[in-house]
């Protein structure tokens, strides 16, 4: 039986109905607002409208970017979208007609999920996946299962702290993992040095159009395509902060695999690298154990929507 899977953004929704492997059959999207969610759950019910009308579907999940009940029911709380303990599976299921299964997922579990089922980790048990964006995003995959924990908000890893008096973070905390290891630190660090040291910057500030506070994280992952040794320099530091803290979370974990998805991976092995070495120098016991391999993740933009909908059928 098919399902839809819905990613809910901050200013978009994008929703696909999805096949038992993974493949997605039809697609559409609609924009939405962060600050109103009763638009959001409109547009989610109008989207499952016009996706079933060709499709028969039995479940939808919803990928949401917070923290997700245990029950798969609400959002308890979310940075970037108006959502405060808000039981967003009601509220559409009391928009949509049918009788269709609704759960909400946390998007990193969601999007781990499909690289877990579908994707690079479709040949392990244990897995990592990092998702390297705006923030950083976690999700555990332990003995084939999706780990949630008690409460349904397990792996929020971006949020471990790495050093402390470190980077203020937007959780209220300093120093956590996700202020080192994420599109926004690159950006960040990036425009700081653009200011500090403008004559190795003038790349960057050239892509960014001239103008420091319009650099993005593409510009730098162009950059060092290029060659620019600054761009090249700055997703090795963000690499290195990814691998150190891999290997932090593989002496929890012990995954097999840690899969490396995001915006931040398309830079590809001018991250991984960096990464991997990172990561070995920092593994316990390096040379007396198997190690875990760093890989990017391989389901794209798409993996969350995909994940949703097969998570929303067991
Ligand atoms: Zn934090």
């Amino acid at each position: 039986m098919h399902a839809i899977g819905v990613d809910i953004g901050g200013t978009k929704i994008a929703a696909g109905v999805v096949d038992d492997d993974g493949v997605i059959l039809a697609q559409t999207r609609r924009d939405t607002s962060p600050d109103d969610a009763a638009g959001i759950d409109k547009a989610i019910a109008d989207v499952y409208a016009e996706l079933s009308q060709s499709f028969e579907v039995d479940a939808m999940g919803l990928a949401a970017a917070g923290f997700v009940s245990a029950d798969r029911s609400s959002v308890l709380f979310a940075p970037n979208i108006a959502w405060r303990d808000y039981p967003l599976r009601d509220r559409v299921a009391a928009l949509v007609r049918d009788d269709v299964r609704i759960v909400v997922e946390n998007d990193a579990n969601a999007a781990g999920w499909a690289e877990f089922r579908f994707g690079a980790g479709r040949d392990v048990d244990d897995m990592l996946m990092l998702t390297v964006g705006t923030g950083l995003g976690g999700a555990i995959v332990t003995d084939g299962k999706l780990v949630r924990g008690a409460w349904g908000v397990a792996a929020e890893i971006g949020h471990m702290r790495v050093v402390p008096g470190g980077h203020y973070c937007g959780c209220g905390h300093e120093g956590c993992w996700e202020q080192y290891a994420s599109g926004s630190a690159l950006v960040r660090d990036a425009q700081a040095t653009v200011i500090i040291d403008p004559d190795r910057a003038t790349r960057l500030l050239e892509l960014a159009g001239g103008d420091v506070d319009r650099l993005i994280g593409p510009h730098v992952t162009q950059a060092a395509q290029e060659g620019d040794p600054l761009a090249v320099e700055l997703l090795a530091e963000l690499g290195r902060w990814v691998g150190e803290g891999a290997a932090s979370a593989t002496a929890l974990l012990d995954p097999a695999l840690i899969v490396v998805g995001g915006g931040v991976a398309a830079a590809g092995d001018l991250l991984l690298v960096p990464a991997r070495r990172g990561f070995a120098e920092q593994l316990s016991a390096r040379g007396h154990r198997p190690e875990a391999a760093l890989v990017v993740a391989s389901m794209g933009n798409d993996a969350g929507l995909v994940g949703a909908a097969d998570l929303a059928r067991v």
